[in-house]
């Protein structure tokens, strides 16, 4: 089994959303008041507050008592976390106190709702919905959000039967995702970051300049951050758009891809955490599997340690600053160090494996390869 999720549009009536909007307060109030009380707990005892205690206080709010629920395990999730980090000596914080800008959903993780013609919420009633196509498997969870441009959504995640699809015959090779292009394959095969993601980026970042620029708490500001809203959410798609058409390219054409067990959540809050979350990694590295799953291609994820600063040829090890984007060794191998790196991710996964091999010669694959994405690496439709 696995879990795949659904998303559908919502048509709340004004009296509807009045209220879905009071339930995103009461997310974040609850979210905050959770926060404060285990702060305390911890400066007064330098223990975190377990599941139970913060479970006390889901009682009484407006929320249907399990999206409440939802809220207090979804922070202690995020305590434990730290907690975790913090013991194995990085460095962490508690997590942040929520302004409702950043309060955007709340979730139902197994009762509360039907889905009929309308989508049935307990205490608000039946909430018109757009079912654009029929869900698989059975429904587990749904969560209600909200859009920066204050569209509704209704995301729900249903369980489905593995399919029974074996692993159909195809290349095979490792992916490297990087920063200056957006991944590179063991095969030698590029894809870059489309332009017309960056020209987005760059109207965005115009958008963030003019808000910053705009008096506080005046009503140019309120508008010029609903602009940046609405320009956030058009990139968003569009990149969304993109790493779909990735993912499934790449699934269609390869029956085998390596690809690194990124630790986002890790890297995010390291300098990298612009572009890393930009590049969207996480997302892309979901579509990929559940995509691979149903046409029969095996993704696999290898330990990331050191597939930059090995050396594919010879294996030695030697550091590398980032701006070095060229693979050199004494040994004689020089190569693009995201292919190096992608070669490297490709061994891991095959180590062992009969048959497998990585080796430099597969750069002459990219000619081959070139009829799947055109000379700027983007998939050619
Ligand atoms: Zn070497």
């Amino acid at each position: 089994m696995r879990m795949r999720s659904w998303k559908f549009r919502l048509y709340p009536s004004r009296q509807q959303e009045n209220i879905l909007d009071s339930y995103l307060i009461a997310g974040k109030d609850l979210w905050n008041a959770l926060l404060e009380y285990s702060k305390k707990y911890y400066e007064e005892t330098g223990k975190f507050p377990g599941r139970n205690r913060l479970n006390a206080f889901t009682k009484g709010t407006p929320l249907f008592s399990q999206v409440a629920q939802n809220v207090s395990d979804r922070l202690a999730k995020s305590i434990r976390g730290m907690a975790t980090r913090k013991r194995a000596g990085m460095k962490a914080g508690f997590p942040r106190f929520k302004p409702i800008e950043r309060m955007k959903s709340f979730t139902y993780p197994q009762f509360g709702f039907v889905l009929n013609n309308k989508l049935e919420l307990s205490g608000i009633g039946g909430i018109c919905i757009k079912k654009h196509r029929e869900i698989q498997g059975k429904i587990k969870t749904l969560t209600v959000k909200k859009s920066p441009s204050r569209k509704w959504f209704a995301v729900f995640t249903s369980e489905v039967e593995k399919d029974a699809l074996g692993r159909k015959e195809g290349p095979a090779a490792g992916m490297d995702l990087g920063i200056e292009h957006f991944a590179y394959l063991s095969d030698g095969t590029v894809i870059e970051n489309p332009k017309h993601l960056k020209y987005a980026e760059e109207r965005l970042r115009e958008s963030q300049r003019r808000l910053s620029a705009k008096k506080k708490g005046g009503k140019n500001r309120k508008k010029a951050r609903l602009d940046v809203a609405i320009i956030y959410e058009k990139l968003s798609n569009k990149r969304r758009d993109f790493l779909h058409k990735i993912s499934r390219r790449l699934v269609e054409k390869y029956s085998f891809i390596a690809m690194e067990n990124l630790n986002i959540e890790g890297m995010a809050r390291s300098f990298l955490a612009k572009s890393v979350l930009d590049c969207g990694w996480a997302e892309f590295s979901g579509m990929l599997a559940y995509k691979a799953e149903e046409a029969g291609c095996e993704v696999v994820l290898v330990e990331p340690a050191l597939t930059t600063q090995t050396c594919s040829k010879c294996g030695s090890v030697r550091k590398k600053s980032l701006a070095e984007r060229w693979h050199e060794c004494a040994c004689g191998a020089s190569l693009h160090r995201d292919l190096n790196a992608a070669i490297n991710i490709f061994r891991r996964a095959t180590a062992g494996h009969a048959g497998s091999q990585a080796s430099g010669e597969e750069t002459s694959a990219h000619q081959k390869w070139a009829s799947v994405f055109d000379e700027r690496g983007s998939p050619a439709l």
